[in-house]
């Protein structure tokens, strides 16, 4: 053999030994449980574009919600092949009713309006912190949702959190950006004590370090929580349209990080086994 042969042999040793991971993070379906396609009054993307975007990332299925709601009703109806689309009614028609939409009974009757439809599976992303919680209003959609098995997609402070498990302890809640920096071991704490409780991980700080590391505290909570966690792009302005390829990216180069089984909950098949379904 001589000395190039074996040069050879060894750079393909390391290829074989590199594509692995890397290779499989690509290959990996992806659910996006925090997706909105807003329309005020015109979407970012037209719905051909926004389809060729989740193609081109892998993205296989999405949890859709949109202010108004019409960008839900297009992204079901267009009925796209290889997107499975989970829809929740949106307690928004407007931007203003982040802030007032749990004080407002016309927000309720749209929820129930919604809801006749016949397809949604939750309600949310809806914004409420601390005891603003504690409206009647608020009392009620929970317990909308619980009697008519619908998840909650809440953007939430953990106060807030804690008042929405008070008012129906059989909430299910997915909790968008898991509390953007709650410390993970607060995480693990409220995950173990709300077994219907999900994290969602769009725009949760302390996943990586510099470089893109996986940090240790999170790779610590994954191991043992891997079935707990949701990707999400969260879509709420524009620049989440244009940025969504660097978004997915950032997802599969931690993923890859993570031992499959581990990657592959949290990239697909939490979303399998909450919504009762295979991504194709
Ligand atoms: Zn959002």
């Amino acid at each position: 053999m001589s000395k190039w042969d074996a040069v050879w042999r060894c750079a393909a040793v390391v290829l074989a030994l590199s594509v692995p991971s890397g290779a499989r993070a690509q290959q990996l379906k992806i659910f996006d449980a925090h997706l909105h396609y807003n329309q005020e009054p015109n979407p970012f993307y037209p719905l051909d574009k926004v389809l060729e975007v989740f193609k081109r990332n892998g993205v296989a299925g999405i949890v859709a919600n949109s202010r108004p709601n019409k960008g839900t009703h297009q992204l079901v109806e267009a009925k796209a092949p290889g997107l499975w689309v989970v829809p929740f009614i949106r307690p928004y028609r407007v931007r203003s009713d982040i802030q007032t939409w749990f004080n407002d009974p016309t927000i309720y009757e749209l929820i129930q309006d919604e809801y006749k439809r016949g397809y949604y599976r939750g309600v949310g992303e809806f914004h409420i912190y601390g005891r603003d919680a504690e409206a009647p209003l608020v009392k009620k959609v929970v317990d909308f949702a619980v009697e008519r098995d619908l998840f909650l997609l809440a953007h939430c402070d953990e106060p807030a959190l804690l008042i929405l498990f008070k008012h129906n302890p059989k909430a299910k809640i997915i909790w968008a950006h898991t509390g953007f920096s709650t410390p993970p071991e607060r995480v693990r704490e409220l995950l173990d004590t709300y077994p219907a409780l999900m994290g969602e991980l769009s725009y949760r700080s302390g996943i990586t370090e510099g470089g893109g590391t996986l940090s240790a505290e999170w790779r610590k909570l994954f191991a043992s929580h891997s079935n707990r966690f949701l990707l999400g792009s969260d879509t709420w302005i524009h620049e989440r349209w244009f940025g969504y390829d660097t978004i997915m990216k950032n997802y599969r180069e931690w993923l890859a990080q993570l031992p499959a089984e581990q990657a592959r909950r949290i990239a697909y098949a939490n979303a399998e086994r909450l919504f009762g379904r295979k991504v194709e």
